[in-house]
């Protein structure tokens, strides 16, 4: 599976948001994708390969500051 990486970022911490998704709150699964980068800073918009919903970085990680 190819492995997206940007401005180095690691998709591999992201993970779906969706709690209908499958692939729910696991990471490095490889099923999120960059899909485009929106707004003034630049924020990555990511798409789950299982559920196809995009969401943003900062609403895709909770815990990460
Ligand atoms: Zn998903």
């Amino acid at each position: 599976m190819l492995r997206a990486r940007r401005n180095g970022r690691n998709l591999d911490e992201f993970f779906c948001p969706n709690e209908a998704c499958s692939d729910y709150r696991k990471k490095g699964k490889g099923n999120i994708v960059l899909k485009e980068h929106y707004g003034k800073q630049n924020t990555a918009l990511l798409r789950c390969k299982t559920c196809k919903k995009t969401f943003s970085e900062k609403r895709g990680t909770p815990f990460f500051r």
